[in-house]
């Protein structure tokens, strides 16, 4: 029979990467711990996942199930699907809501919740994200084969992201209303033979999620292949906040403030994944995982 009256050692809110890699190092601990996961990858959106080693070209959903399957084989741990609310701080460590009404308690708590993508509102790009529009080269620039790219400003460090791009395609710049690159950038531009488009955008253009080209607010059709876009995140979850957990301003967006081994400002939380990091890849999120279970583990001895 389980045990349902001792705390949990830990309570993982989120079972994605960075909580499945989080969970294996704790449950080879022969530590007790509870996964609350309501299945809402950031990368749902995308049929195929790239750059994770050994997994290349993987359907993300087929990656974390089998990672889950392999974590469910540990006798310490216990799985339930739902989304996770109401976390309080207590005498002896924290206690959590599930979806269906049960409460939880553990000796410490580890949110891997990643991060909400807060998209720009332009005609046509919310139902091609994942797709033809694309947050990240590294992920699904390759597969794109050259061709004519697009990168859309979302703020200062958008003329940076554009010359990196140039390494997958004929890039233009799309300024959208977002400020003129400083000369050092523009330089930078010309050198990566980066095209600067200054017209507001008017919308995406193509058939079903494939894109033919941008067109602009003067009517012209600039013809692309895929447009690089990222909007501002935010924590999928406000559990951190509520905790009251310190959150970091970064140029992309909001993240939770941690320390090398995943400590948030508040004793007894970890934080790992995409809410934890500057870099958003499935690598660095079950690096960060593993990372905040050693922290956790050892802050239970
Ligand atoms: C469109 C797109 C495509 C991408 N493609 C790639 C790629 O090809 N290769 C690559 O390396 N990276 C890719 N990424 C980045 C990758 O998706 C993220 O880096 C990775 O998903 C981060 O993992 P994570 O575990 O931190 O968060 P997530 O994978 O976002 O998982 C967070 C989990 O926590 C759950 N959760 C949140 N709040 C609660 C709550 N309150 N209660 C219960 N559960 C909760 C969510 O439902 C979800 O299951 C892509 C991203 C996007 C947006």
């Amino acid at each position: 029979m389980p045990d349902t009256t001792t705390p949990y050692d830990a309570i993982i809110v989120g079972g994605s990467f960075a909580g499945l890699s989080a969970g294996l190092q704790l449950a080879r601990a022969r530590r007790r711990i509870l996964v609350i996961d309501e299945g809402s990858r950031r990368n749902r959106f995308s049929s195929h996942s790239h750059g994770f080693l050994g997994q290349d070209g993987r359907e993300p959903a087929a990656i974390v199930a089998e990672a889950k399957a392999q974590l469910l084989a540990y006798p310490t741990v216990t799985w339930r699907e739902g989304r996770a609310s109401e976390a309080r701080a207590e005498a002896d460590g924290f206690s959590i809501a599930d979806g269906d009404g049960g409460r939880h308690q553990a000796r410490r708590l580890l949110l891997a919740t990643g991060l909400r993508d807060e998209l720009p509102e332009i005609s046509g790009l919310r139902e091609r994200w994942g797709r033809s529009v694309l947050h990240c080269p590294y992920c699904h620039g390759y597969e794109l084969g050259g061709g004519r790219l697009g990168v859309l400003a979302s703020g200062t460090h958008s003329a940076q992201k554009a010359a990196l791009v140039a390494d997958w395609g004929e890039v233009t710049l799309f300024l959208n209303g977002e400020p003129e690159p400083d000369t050092e950038q523009l330089a930078l531009l010309a050198r990566r033979e980066v095209a600067l488009e200054r017209t507001r955008l008017a919308g995406i253009e193509g058939q079903g999620e494939a894109m033919s080209g941008i067109r602009l607010a003067d009517g012209r059709l600039v013809p692309l292949k895929a447009l690089f876009a990222t909007g501002r995140v935010c924590p999928a979850s406000p559990i951190a906040a509520e905790l009251g957990c310190e959150l970091e301003d970064m140029p992309f967006g909001v993240i939770v403030r941690a320390d090398e081994w995943k400590r948030t400002s508040v004793p007894g939380v970890f934080v790992a994944g995409d809410v934890a990091v500057a870099r958003h890849s499935i690598a660095s999120a079950v690096a960060d995982g593993a990372t905040a279970a050693v922290g956790l583990h050892q802050s239970l001895l």
